[in-house]
């Protein structure tokens, strides 16, 4: 529950690390040109619906107003480790945390629009559907970026063309989880310190995994300094 928490920037605003350029500075350059989709293949995407996007659980699931989950259709992302009601639960997988952490700066706290595509909820009660934001299809945008792999559970997709062509372009281009990478990238917006420590941290530190979950503080550089705060000598937070 660190990095994809609830969000609390209602009124401060979205975030604005445009996430391909914390790509393109964490990951070495990949194109911001893809801010777009390609108008050529695009189909046209009419929400069914809209939504505020309330809390971001994974790269494939998020919570709308109203306590609504949402599983986003045509695609599975790596797992992370979650907080149910049951304790923790899973663990992480490479990219997971990287993929909800793309999607939280993608469409944390805005309005999203939702398109059904034939059954509108799962086994465990979530809607299924996909999510347009700036007339961008989000489920495909994920699978361009490297991000999630395609998955239709054996049933025809209205968008599963257009959503196998981004994944393949993913592929092709070796990103995300097609590339050689375990996956490390996480939004330098902010660094984690120990609720009673002295220091703080890279998010990527070995040394953050050592502090509780329930312990750890999202701290801004200058509130870090703030509170007085040293660097950690481990991972250089400059
Ligand atoms: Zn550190």
């Amino acid at each position: 529950m660190t990095i994809i928490k609830r969000s609390r920037r209602r009124t401060a605003g979205r975030i604005f690390f445009p996430p391909c350029l914390a790509a393109a500075i964490l990951l070495g350059g990949a194109g911001c040109g893809r801010e777009a989709d390609p108008s050529s293949d695009a189909p046209r995407f009419q929400p069914d619906r809209t939504a505020r996007v309330e809390y971001v659980i994974d790269g494939d699931t998020v919570i709308v107003e109203g306590d609504e989950s949402i599983r986003f259709l045509g695609i599975d992302t790596p797992e992370i480790r979650k907080w149910t009601p049951d304790g923790w639960r899973g663990r992480d997988e490479p990219w997971g945390r990287d993929a909800g952490n793309y999607l939280h700066q993608f469409i944390g706290d805005r309005e999203v629009g939702l398109i059904y595509d034939g059954e509108r909820t799962d086994f465990y009660g979530r809607t299924l559907a996909y999510l347009t934001i700036d007339d961008i299809l989000v489920n495909a945008r994920l699978l361009r970026e490297g991000y999630a792999t395609y998955m239709d559970m054996g049933k025809p997709l209205k968008y599963g063309d257009y959503l196998r062509r981004a994944e393949a372009e993913a592929r092709a281009a070796a990103r995300g989880l097609w590339s050689e990478r375990r996956g490390s990238f996480r939004p330098p917006d902010y660094y984690v310190a120990g609720r009673d420590g002295k220091l703080f941290h890279r998010q990527t530190c070995g040394t953050v995994d050592n502090i509780h979950e329930d312990n750890r503080l999202r701290v801004r550089r200058e509130a870090a300094r703030e509170l007085g705060l040293e660097p950690c000598s481990r991972c250089l937070p400059e």
